[in-house]
């Protein structure tokens, strides 16, 4: 039968949406959070994934970002800054909206749970604030 399990993932970054009329133009962080939920059929000892597996595919994406700058290379002021300071910054093509991010992660984890072939779907759920989230969902095959 179908099943889903899910977990969490927490981090602190910093971004800013450069082309934002409201707050969100400044420099600021979030404590985000993400899930990772997968869909399959449970093994012969009853797990869709071990949530350490699960744990040891994730922790390595979230390390890289984890107090970082989070930072949109047409974001020329800001890149400016980052490149002479020698502080922690990861660089992305896309403005670091939660949608965004959302969609950076489904496709980079798909590619490493997709040759697990009893895994049918990926939803990667962002988390900027407790009332907010953005979704990606989809098949593995
Ligand atoms: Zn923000």
């Amino acid at each position: 039968m179908l099943t889903r399990i899910a977990k969490d993932f927490r981090w602190e970054m910093a971004h800013r949406l450069p082309l934002h009329e409201g707050g969100c133009r400044n420099v600021h962080g979030h404590s985000y959070c993400m899930w990772v939920e997968l869909a399959g059929e449970p093994d012969e000892q009853g797990m869709v994934l071990d949530y350490f597996v699960l744990k040891q595919i994730v922790d390595p994406l979230v390390a890289e970002i984890d107090h970082a700058f989070l930072c949109d290379r047409s974001d020329k002021l800001i890149v400016d800054f980052l490149n002479s300071s020698g502080l922690k910054s990861v660089y992305v093509g896309f403005p670091t909206t939660a949608e965004n991010i959302a969609q950076w992660f489904f496709e980079r984890l798909k590619k490493l749970f997709s040759p697990m072939k009893h895994l049918r779907e990926l939803r990667v759920r962002i988390q900027e604030t407790e009332r907010t989230y953005a979704e990606v969902a989809g098949s593995l095959s």
